[in-house]
């Protein structure tokens, strides 16, 4: 059983190296955006960047297929009776397992879709103009005035900074996820739009919140430029 005690510890320590793998495919995304704020296009750079987070990508994927690959052995191996040569057994899988990731595209990955969009962003500032999501939808509201400068960030619920923005599809608010989630629950689905003045009458479905991923981008270079600020001062 000893055996089982040293996979244990090593599953640990890779654990650790996944987070790294995390933090630098932020870091990358992060640099990224430096680029685009500061209105950098030098094509190498975007290049490096696109190789930088490809690595990532593999180096993931490497991981969790050798993670998965233990995991199945592991398993096994407790529920069989007879010695099982583990090294062979993980080897075996993590063939299985790679072939199948292969087929992949590292381009598929959801960080470097958006490594590829803040490039887009760096390439074409001026696309930016029309992605800022425009709130709210409905005439006779007040809140139609907003421009782009101040966009609302405020969760209309929580009446708090949105960290997570998801978008009612019908009626194109947006709210903070975990606070909207919770006014769902607690009204027992029959949650209506907290946006005073909403015309849509329609209880809010987990269903109808879409993740506002341009929102959550505008969130995050806001917070950035506003931690920036208070660095500088
Ligand atoms: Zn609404």
């Amino acid at each position: 059983m000893a055996q089982f005690a040293v996979i244990e510890q090593a599953k640990k320590s890779l654990k650790t190296v996944q987070e790294y793998i995390k933090v630098g495919m932020e870091t990358t995304l992060d640099v990224a955006q430096d680029f685009a704020d500061s209105k950098i296009e030098s094509e190498k750079e975007i290049d490096i960047l696109k190789s930088v987070m490809k690595d990532y990508v593999q180096m993931e994927r490497d991981l969790d297929d050798f993670m998965n690959s233990v995991e199945d052995v592991t398993k096994q191996a407790a529920q069989s009776q007879e010695t099982v040569d583990l090294e062979e057994a993980v080897e075996g899988r993590l063939q299985v397992y790679k072939s199948k990731s292969q087929k992949v595209p590292l381009e598929n990955h959801e960080k470097y879709v958006d490594l590829a969009e803040k490039i887009t962003e760096i390439l074409h500032p001026d696309r930016q103009v029309d992605s800022v999501p425009q709130t709210p939808a409905y005439t006779g509201d007040e809140e139609m005035v907003l421009t782009q400068t101040d966009v609302n960030t405020r969760c209309p619920y929580t009446g708090k900074d949105m960290v997570h923005p998801v978008k009612n599809r019908h009626c194109e608010h947006n709210y903070d996820r975990e606070g909207i989630l919770h006014y769902i629950k607690t009204k027992k689905n029959r949650a209506k739009c907290p946006v005073s003045g909403c015309m849509n009458e329609n209880p809010i479905q987990k269903e109808d919140l879409i993740e506002n991923k341009e929102l959550k981008r505008y969130i995050d270079r806001k917070l950035r430029s506003e931690k920036r600020t208070k660095k500088s001062s």
